[in-house]
């Protein structure tokens, strides 16, 4: 080991790897936080449901949260990740994954390319590179999004709260959205062309459209053309028949894709979540490689801010943990 190996590296400067970075500084490690400068929650004004910073500006938090961890030695750098490569002595003969949890061998590191720059070297890595959203390919939409076109009711459903919301579902999974969103207004119309399945099965079964219906629902099988607006603000939504619906909001989204393109020469354990597949960690956020973590929406697209902070807190004191076992089996080793 030398001395350009960082302690960690925390790929991503969001919620989640913010959190871990400041558990690592505050356990006097070297760390460095590498991130691209796009968090999920951009596009949004303001920030919901997360204690004690209700309303807060999303990257007023990260300008905070950065600072914050900067003040206990945390170096940052502005950086794409390419690639990750298993630099050390970790895991089975062939290189592969030897479990989830699985505990880390003395001595090994793991190095990462970046888009340009040499090549670094640290004892533990933690992933918080969050999601991308895949949005439906509908005029109108994309441009409103985190304004007035929304995915999340407990984030904003407060806020357009008894407006006329329309829910323009893109995968079964929609459904769960439509559903949720009743609680928030008496006028939801739900565009259902989404609800059906790469099987070309319709999530909605008729018990449930009957149950739907009775809740003052109204249900659009035509798919949606065009979201109409004015600046920011939707104003309508026009069906691929020419008839146009007057709404205020739209929740559509939950296609979310895993930004963990770059972990691809490391065969990690994958793991089914009702989002897509994801990198399987366990409690302590360890992958199945034993000197990376993984914390936030990147393993987690359902996780909120807090969600996400407290996923990255427990990385950042779970690797800061390995590292203590590490140092004591590399003194034990250096006396026997
Ligand atoms: C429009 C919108 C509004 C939302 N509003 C709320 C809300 O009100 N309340 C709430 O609790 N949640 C909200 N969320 C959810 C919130 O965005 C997520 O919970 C949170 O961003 C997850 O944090 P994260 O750290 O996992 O990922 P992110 O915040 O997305 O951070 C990931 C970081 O990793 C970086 N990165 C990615 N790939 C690489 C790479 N290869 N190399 C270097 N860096 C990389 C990215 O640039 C980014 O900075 C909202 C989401 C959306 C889309």
């Amino acid at each position: 080991m030398t001395d350009t190996t960082w302690d960690a590296i925390v790929i991503g400067g969001g919620a989640a790897g913010l959190s871990a970075a400041q558990a690592l500084g505050r356990s006097l490690r070297r760390t460095l936080v590498l991130d691209g400068g796009a968090p999920r929650n951009r596009f949004a004004a303001h920030m919901h449901n997360v204690l004690g910073l209700d309303g807060t500006p999303p990257l007023e938090l990260l300008t905070r949260g950065r600072a914050e961890a900067e003040a206990y030695g945390v170096e940052f750098r502005a950086a794409t990740v390419r690639a990750v490569r298993d630099a050390g002595s970790d895991g089975d003969d062939d290189g592969g994954s030897p479990g989830v949890g699985a505990p880390l061998a003395p001595g090994g590191s793991v190095s990462i390319e970046l888009d340009s720059g040499p090549v670094l070297r640290t004892r533990a890595l933690i992933v918080a590179t969050g999601v991308t959203d895949a949005l439906p390919e509908i005029p109108g939409l994309a441009e409103r999004w985190g304004q007035s076109v929304l995915h999340c009711p407990y984030c904003h459903g407060w806020e357009v709260r008894g407006q006329r919301i329309a829910v323009v579902t893109t995968a079964p999974i929609g459904l769960h959205q439509a559903k949720l969103l009743r609680q928030w207004s008496d006028d939801v119309t739900v565009f259902t062309a989404g609800l059906v399945g790469p099987d070309g099965a319709s999530a909605l079964d008729a018990g449930t459209e009957r149950a739907m219906l009775a809740r003052g629902m109204r249900l659009v099988p035509m798919p949606v053309a065009e979201v109409l607006g004015s600046g920011a603000q939707v104003t309508g939504v026009r069906t691929a028949d020419g008839r146009e619906y007057g709404v205020d909001a739209i929740f559509t989204g939950f296609t979310m894709v895993p930004q963990d393109a770059f972990l691809s020469g490391i065969p990690l354990q994958r793991t089914e979540t009702p989002m897509g597949v994801c990198i399987a960690v366990d409690p302590m956020q360890r992958t199945s490689h034993p000197r990376i973590w993984a914390a936030g929406n990147v393993v987690s697209p359902a996780a909120s801010v807090p969600l996400a902070m407290g996923a990255g807190n427990m990385a950042g004191a779970a690797a800061n943990a390995a590292l203590v076992d590490e140092d004591y089996a590399l003194a034990a080793g250096s006396v026997a």
